[in-house]
């Protein structure tokens, strides 16, 4: 039966093809009462060697060498004769094949913990190990990020970074959760890789697999009950569209030549590589030939670095960070780059700092907070970004996140200058630093707003969070009269200031942030050229005009149609 279900668009464009749905880990039934061990024993080591196979073939396929190595490490766990024998074990004593597999990997979790360091780091392994084999012996989905074989859409609760950053843009047409804001980072990993999603989407993980839609990513609408035909043909026009839009070239500019930065967000060098082209530049790039990442940016605005630390088990060594942001140094376009230090913590968990549990991790230790904890995580980075930037012979502009308080951005920039890093900055994501932009310029170089976190801060509410997206809404005044505040701040210091939260991606929103007098606007590549088309269209006065009108708005509803031409 046709059914239209809604959600928060986060992520523009239409696709349509079969959803495939991430599972979760499975849920132990209760246990069976009498069991045939021979039976139940094969059942599961039958269960851990497919658990094996599956892992040994994934990690043939993995996109590269670090990801490989990690899932052929856990592929021969899942052979570990230790583990084999504990199941033995448990099925001899009475057990089921789930239950056995599950209590064998739960007594090897906790010895691989009390043994600590490295040996702690693999625990979450065995989780997935687990899950697999639990799973196989149980005939459920298997969790993890589903592989038909052909392109789906993807649906799930909601996705951590770790499970969106390898996601392969050929093969996954579109993103859809039953959770997750607009501002999560399922959110920002769509956008920068140009796939239409949906999130907050009630009753989405409910399809059944195989189920084809149609997502538009925009509305925020997912359309079930229709057939393989509609569907190839909305797919096919979906990619035509692609291809026809953000053809606009050049350096951003307002109708009357202001001229406003138009940048890039990024997470490694193969972002600018899959989408890069500098301003001025025609040739599109597109390597999926499915017409998304068609750019001509003016440099990087947000290099986030964590991408180069997610999902690891030790961190990345000075001489790979050297490497990888050198690679960025020299592929930027135009050469200016703006490389973020780490920011864990929250929604970015890196396992391998040992940072403690926390009951509110959001206002907790995280982002240049952690420095306080392991201030040799922060001095070998900026050793690191110093090293790149001396041989690609570049001089990037180096920012700290979640900068509070000037104290915290003076020492900031005393590390930095002290390696020879002469452009230094902050992110603005904390009330505290916008009120004080001004006392941060005392310090800094420059400043760049993180609407995303502002927004979660300044409202006092989780970015993930669906229920609450009509206060996450980057059109909020509130939030509008913070930037204004740093903007002021920023021109009364000769100093810019720019924005790199998804509020920049907006068009219409984009004329309302240059009219507040922000110097550039930073986002993912395929927001570039709409971005550029409505800043073109407006001039420096009528851009001021839509800032005072947003400004004065009750709501963002109100904001948007008072904004809105025509
Ligand atoms: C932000 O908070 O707006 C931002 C750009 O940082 P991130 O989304 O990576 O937290
Ligand atoms: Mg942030």
């Amino acid at each position: 039966m046709a059914e239209t279900l809604r959600g928060l668009g986060v992520s523009p464009g239409r696709a349509a093809g079969r959803v495939y749905r991430m599972a979760g880990p499975p849920p132990l039934p209760a246990p069976a009462r009498a069991v045939e061990a021979d039976r139940e024993l094969s059942e599961a080591l039958r269960a851990l060697e497919a658990t094996a196979a599956e892992l040994a073939a994934r990690a043939e396929r993995a996109p590269d060498s670090t990801a490989g190595e990690i899932l052929e490490a856990q592929s021969f766990i899942a052979r570990d004769p230790g583990l084999y024998e504990s199941v033995e074990a448990n099925v001899r004593a009475g057990m089921d094949a789930a239950h056995a597999i599950d209590a064998a990997c739960a007594h090897h979790r906790r010895a691989l913990l009390e043994a600590g360091g490295y040996f702690a780091e693999r625990a979450s392994d065995l989780d997935d190990i687990r899950n697999r084999a639990v799973a196989v012996v149980l005939g459920l989905p298997m969790p993890g990020i589903p592989d038909p074989g052909h392109p789906f859409v993807l649906v799930a609760e909601d996705l951590a970074p770790a499970d969106t950053v390898n996601l392969d843009p050929a093969l996954v047409l579109a993103l859809l959760t039953e959770k997750g804001g607009p501002t999560s980072h399922t959110a920002i990993l769509a956008r920068a890789r140009a796939l239409p999603a949906v999130v907050a989407c009630r009753g989405v993980i409910g399809l059944d697999d195989g189920t084809w839609v149609s997502v538009d990513g925009a509305r925020g609408e997912v359309e079930t009950g229709i057939g393989e035909e509609a569907a190839t043909e909305i797919q096919r026009r979906a990619v035509a569209d692609r291809r026809r839009s953000g053809t606009s070239r050049g350096p951003g500019r307002t109708s009357d030549d202001h001229p406003v930065k138009l940048l890039l967000n990024i997470g490694s060098a193969a972002d600018l590589r899959a989408t890069g082209s500098p301003a001025g530049r025609d040739a599109p790039a597109d390597p999926a030939g499915e017409g998304r990442g068609d750019v001509a940016s003016e440099g990087v605005g947000l290099f986030r670095t964590e991408f180069l630390f997610l999902d690891r088990r030790e961190p990345p060594g000075y001489e790979e960070q050297v490497a990888a942001y050198e690679a960025v140094l020299r592929a930027a376009p135009g050469g200016h780059v703006v490389i973020r230090t780490l920011d864990a913590g929250t929604d970015k968990p890196l396992p391998f700092l040992g940072l403690p549990e926390e009951p509110n991790p959001a206002l907790g230790v995280r982002g240049l907070r952690v420095s306080r904890i392991r201030p040799e995580v922060l001095d070998t980075q900026l050793d690191a970004i110093a090293e790149a930037a001396r041989a690609a012979g570049a001089e990037p502009w180096v920012m700290a996140p979640m900068v509070t308080t000037a104290g915290e951005a003076a020492d900031f920039a005393g590390r930095a200058r002290a390696r020879g890093i002469r452009h230094v900055g902050a992110m603005v994501e904390v009330p505290a630093a916008a009120l004080r932009a001004g006392r941060l310029l005392n310090e800094l170089d420059f400043l760049s707003i993180g609407t995303n976190d502002l927004s979660q801060y300044t409202f006092a509410s989780d970015r993930q969070h669906g229920e609450l997206a009509d206060l996450l809404d980057p059109w909020q005044a509130a939030l509008l009269q913070l930037i204004a505040d740093c903007a002021a701040a920023g021109q009364a210091a000769g100093k810019p200031v720019g924005v790199c939260g998804e509020a920049a991606a907006d068009p219409l929103l984009a004329t309302v942030l240059v009219g507040l007098g922000v110097s550039s606007l930073s986002m993912s590549a395929p927001s570039i050229a709409p971005v550029r088309d409505s800043l073109a269209a407006h001039s420096l006065a009528q851009c001021r005009q839509n800032a005072r009108l947003a400004l004065g708005a009750d709501d963002p509803a109100q904001a948007r149609k008072l904004v809105m031409p025509g």
